[in-house]
C-alpha cells in the first residue's frame, strides 16, 4: 500500500488514523455483526453513533443550546436553495458575492425572491474580500449570505460583515472546523463535509432555533424543510449513515487532537510553509486562507509541467480550479506538515530546474 500526498480541494484527504478504524469496523461494528453501512438507522448501535457525532461537534465548536445541528444530504448546494426557501419569510436577502460558490447561491436565491447583491469581487476575478464594515444591507432583508473561505481563489474573511442586526448565513465548507468560531455571531453556518470533515453525502447545517419555522416559501418539499429535520433529529429518512459516522470519528480525531485552537495553530504553521517559499518566488495575495493556496509560475505550460511532474513525485491533486488555472494546494485538516514541507522542497528544486 502507499499513499500519496493528496492536496485536492475536494473530496479530500481525511486522517489516517480515522480511515484505518472505519477498515477495522468495516465487517463488524463492535460485536454488531455487521458493517455501520448494513446497520439499521432506529438501531441502538447507529443512534449511539449519530447522538455522538452531534455531542462532539457542540464540543469542539462550543455550539449554544439555542442553535440545532442537523445532518442533511444533498451537499452544500442543496442548501443554496434550501436556505431561501426557509429563511426569506420577506422574500429579500442580500448576498456578499466573493467567488463562484456565492455566486451560484446567489443565482439560486433569485428564483425564489429578491436576491439583492450588495457588494462583490468579481471586477477582480474574486481575488479578494470586499470591505464589508458598512454595507447597505437592506432594510427587510431576512439574511445577510457569505461564502467564508473560498475554495477555489483561496481568499478568507478575516473579519465578519457587519449585517447590521440581520441573521448572517454563512457557506464554510471548506473551513470547516479549522480553527475556532463563535458560532452565536451566525444565524446559519452550513457546510458539504467533503472538505475538511468526511466523505461527501453529508452536509452539516448549524442553525438557530428562532430561524427554524413552519412559514416557508409555498411549494417547499417536506425534505427541504429545516422544521421537519429538526423535530427529528436529523432521522426524518435514512440520513447518509455511514457518511455521518466517518465524520463522527473526525470528530474524535479532532478532540485528540486538542479541538480547534490547537488545529488552527497547526493549520498557521502548515500554511506558513507554503507561503513564506510562495512569497520568496511565485504568489501575491491577500485576505489568505489557511486551507486553499492558489499559486502559478506565470507560463501555462510550465504549470502543466509542474502539476505533471508533482503527481508523479507522490503530491497529487495541485491542479487549479479549471476557471482559474495554474496549480491550488488545499492544505485541510488532515493533510500532514510533512506533506507541506516535502512539496516545498520539491518545488524549490524544480524551480532550480526550471528557470
Ligand atoms: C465544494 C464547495 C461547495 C459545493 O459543495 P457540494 O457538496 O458539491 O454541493 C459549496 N461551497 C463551497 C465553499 C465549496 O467549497
Amino acid at each position: 500500500m502507499s499513499r500519496v500526498y493528496n492536496f485536492s480541494a475536494g473530496p479530500a484527504v481525511l486522517p489516517e488514523e480515522v480511515l484505518r478504524e472505519a477498515a477495522e469496523e468495516m465487517l463488524d461494528y463492535r460485536g454488531t455483526g455487521m458493517s455501520v453501512m448494513e446497520m439499521s438507522h432506529r438501531s441502538k448501535a447507529y443512534e449511539t453513533i449519530i447522538k455522538e457525532a452531534e455531542a462532539d461537534l457542540r464540543e469542539l465548536m462550543n455550539i449554544p443550546d439555542n442553535y440545532k445541528v442537523l445532518f442533511l444530504q444533498g451537499g452544500a448546494s442543496q442548501q443554496f436553495a434550501m436556505i431561501p426557501m426557509n429563511l426569506m419569510k420577506n422574500k429579500v436577502a442580500d448576498y456578499i458575492v466573493t467567488g463562484q460558490w456565492a455566486k451560484k447561491a446567489y443565482q439560486e436565491a433569485c428564483i425564489y425572491g429578491k436576491a439583492n447583491k450588495i457588494a462583490s469581487s468579481e471586477d477582480k476575478t474574486f481575488s479578494y474580500i470586499p470591505d464589508c464594515s458598512d454595507l447597505p444591507v437592506s432594510e427587510d432583508a431576512d439574511y445577510v449570505y457569505i461564502c467564508e473561505n473560498n475554495t477555489i481563489y483561496g481568499t478568507k474573511y478575516k473579519t465578519l460583515p457587519n449585517t447590521k442586526g440581520k441573521p448572517l448565513v454563512a457557506d464554510v465548507s471548506s473551513c470547516f472546523l479549522s480553527e475556532p468560531v463563535d458560532v452565536s455571531k451566525y444565524g446559519v453556518i452550513y457546510g458539504g463535509v467533503q472538505k475538511n470533515i468526511g466523505p461527501a453525502g453529508v452536509v452539516i447545517v448549524i442553525i438557530r432555533e428562532d430561524l427554524i419555522t413552519e412559514d416557508v416559501l409555498p411549494g417547499t418539499p417536506t425534505m427541504l424543510k429545516y422544521k421537519i429535520h429538526a423535530d427529528n433529529a436529523s432521522l426524518y429518512n435514512t440520513p447518509p449513515a455511514y457518511g455521518i459516522y466517518v465524520c463522527g470519528k473526525v470528530f474524535k480525531w479532532l478532540k485528540a487532537k486538542g479541538g480547534l485552537a490547537a488545529m488552527k495553530e497547526y493549520n498557521e504553521k502548515k500554511a506558513k510553509v507554503l507561503y513564506d517559499y510562495l512569497d520568496e518566488s511565485m504568489l501575491f495575495k491577500e485576505d489568505r486562507s489557511l486551507m486553499n493556496v492558489p499559486f502559478v509560475t506565470g507560463n501555462e505550460e510550465l504549470d502543466a509541467k509542474f502539476v505533471k511532474e508533482a503527481a508523479a513525485a507522490g503530491f497529487v491533486n495541485l491542479k487549479g480550479h479549471r476557471t482559474v488555472g495554474g496549480m491550488r494546494a488545499s492544505i485541510y485538516n488532515a493533510m500532514p506538515i510533512e506533506g507541506v514541507e516535502k512539496l516545498v522542497a520539491f518545488m524549490k528544486e524544480f524551480e532550480k530546474q526550471n528557470v
